[in-house]
């Protein structure tokens, strides 16, 4: 089969692997849509990987050995996160916190191939309705705002900001404005500003061209934000975002970053600010992430190219240039 390999400083190999085949609890799904991460950077650009990178993918079970659910033609999600099962925080559906955490697509080969080898466990069926496309969107890229969103506790006509329009950010206005609030959206460009609107953010701002304090005075009439969201993972933003919260205001930390430096008398004294951060979705939540695709949540506009295998490298080329939305590599 085709497979895809990071060799490192953004050199990419496709070449032919064997294909894998399952033993006992294992599956092997046909990939039809594994889309590109941010997350893919930092291997992508950096050091390379020595296993098939893709962990947001969605396919079709093609192969099984000894299963216990898991049937031949079964229309999969597939999450990244390969865990023990039984401690705490697996019982708990917080799989990422499973000290037996290895990750599809980082520890072990992912789906930026045509077959990818998987735990059954990691497979959750999809129903007919639900494209492969959306599906390989909903276990990462809808999944992580998702819950970012859940946690913050919006309330309807909140005031809202979320810095980076990218597809975290624009997940996350999207769902926070099914919780009935109002999103600003601020980002260093302007195109990505452009579909944040075309979204429904309002207002948007460029933190580059625009006054963000003066901005976010004017729009909440002095009082600042009820939640900021930073989507980008700079401490530069999350300064500028806890700048205009409001006060008892929370800030959520979804994009990565290394650094942070709070004032406790300013921040979490005189103005009693919630800061927290959140990585993933909690497995139960699959079900929500369906209902809301169903009541007609457009995840797939937010799709703006699609390649076969055979074409990845042009895929990564429009990924690392930026000015697109989510880009997939899809079968054919
Ligand atoms: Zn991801
Ligand atoms: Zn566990």
């Amino acid at each position: 089969m085709l497979a895809l390999h990071f060799l490192g400083d953004g050199k990419l190999e496709i070449k032919d692997v064997p294909r894998p085949e399952p033993k006992g609890r294992e599956v092997v799904v046909k990939v039809k849509s594994a889309s590109i991460c941010g997350t893919d950077r930092e291997n992508l650009l950096g050091p390379g990987q020595p296993t098939i990178p893709g962990h947001e993918n969605a396919g079709e079970i093609v192969a099984v050995d000894k299963p216990a659910t898991a049937r031949v033609g079964d229309r999969v999600a597939v999450n990244c996160h390969v865990t023990c099962g039984h401690c705490e925080h697996c019982l708990n559906g917080d799989l990422y916190f499973c000290p037996e955490l290895k990750a599809i697509g980082f520890d072990r080969d992912g789906g930026y191939a045509e077959y990818l080898l998987a735990p059954e466990a990691c497979c959750t069926p999809i129903p007919e309705d639900i494209s492969f496309e959306t599906a390989s969107l909903l276990v990462d890229m809808l999944g992580t705002p998702f819950r970012a969103v859940k946690r913050a506790r919006l309330v309807p006509g909140a005031q809202v900001g979320i810095w980076g329009a990218g597809p975290i950010g624009l997940g996350a206005l999207m769902v926070a404005q099914r919780f009935g609030a109002r999103v600003a959206v601020l980002d260093l460009s302007d195109s990505r500003l452009a579909m944040a609107k075309a979204f429904g953010a309002d207002p948007v701002i460029n933190p580059g061209k625009a006054d963000v304090k003066q901005a976010v005075a004017d729009w909440t009439g002095g009082r600042g934000l009820d939640v900021g969201f930073d989507c980008v993972g700079h401490e530069r933003v999350a300064m500028q975002a806890l700048d205009v919260l409001k006060k008892r205001g929370t800030l959520v930390v979804v994009g990565v970053s290394h650094k942070l430096t709070l004032n406790p008398w300013e921040h979490l004294i005189c103005r009693e600010l919630t800061i927290f951060g959140t990585r993933n979705f909690n497995a139960r939540e699959f079900d929500g992430m369906i209902g809301l695709v169903r009541s007609g949540l457009p995840l797939e506009k937010l799709i703006t190219h699609r390649f076969p295998l055979s074409r990845a490298v042009e895929a990564f080329d429009v990924f690392r240039k930026g000015e697109c939305g989510k880009v997939l590599i899809v079968e054919g």
